[in-house]
């Protein structure tokens, strides 16, 4: 039986893994989050203290794994449960950057194709419309302005201790706009066939009823 893929591409902050999050309960799927690999290579090689010029052989020891306890997904480093550790600002910047390396995005190929190959899913990333899975049967290019994103990232930080600043999250997110849009492999795009939703005037509820009308509308 083949398995219904949805792919949810976009740049950080559109408000992709919790809209996808909802979609998902809401169909029944499994939301994949592939930011979370990236970001945990990134901290394999941060950890390791491994040398841009061993990172390609190194990766061979990079057992990175995704288990889903009911429903949700769990990223572990060999035998590690690493979700929460990877989600500091150095690690998405690392990511980001570490993400460029052709040999990273192969190690991690296999195992996006392989989950959406046995799972109903939505997958959420940066080039799983145009890369990853380039038949999926729905495409959504998730998108808001660079200030609205950092204005949502603000206000998500603002209450825990050493939030950075407003100008700060923006540089940030112009930064890794500007690397994952730029970079030779896989770089972030729309892909043509990808439905696009602006999230800049909306709210987190009126994105995600618009995502699941317009699948709805294609798969059903
Ligand atoms: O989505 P998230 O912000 O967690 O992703 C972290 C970084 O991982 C991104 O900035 C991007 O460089 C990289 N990434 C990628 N391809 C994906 C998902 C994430 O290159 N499919």
């Amino acid at each position: 039986m083949s398995t219904i893929n949805i792919a949810i591409d976009g740049p950080a902050g559109a408000g992709k893994s919790t809209i996808a999050k909802m979609v998902s309960a809401e169909m029944g799927y499994i939301y994949v989050d592939t930011g979370a690999l990236y970001r945990t290579i990134a901290l394999y090689l941060t950890e390791n203290n491994i040398a841009d010029e061993d990172i390609e052989k190194s990766l061979e020891n990079a057992d990175v794994s995704l288990r889903f306890i009911n429903g949700t997904q769990r990223v572990y480093l060999g035998d590690r449960d690493v979700s929460g550790l990877i989600r500091t600002p150095e690690i998405s910047m690392a990511a980001s950057r570490t993400s460029a390396i052709p040999a990273v995005r192969t190690h991690l190929f296999g195992l996006q194709q392989k989950i959406a190959s046995e799972n109903n899913v939505i997958m959420d990333g940066r080039d799983i419309g145009t890369v990853v899975l380039p038949n999926a049967d729905v495409k959504i290019y998730l998108t808001a302005t660079a200030e609205e994103r950092a204005n949502r990232r603000y206000k998500e930080l603002s209450q825990k201790p050493d939030c950075p600043t407003y100008d700060e999250i923006l540089k940030d997110i112009i930064q890794r706009d500007y690397q994952d849009m730029n970079r030779e492999t896989a770089p972030l795009k729309q892909a043509e066939d990808a439905v696009l939703v602006d999230s800049t005037n909306l709210t987190l509820e009126q994105s995600a009823a618009k995502i699941t009308e317009i699948i709805r509308e294609i798969i059903l």
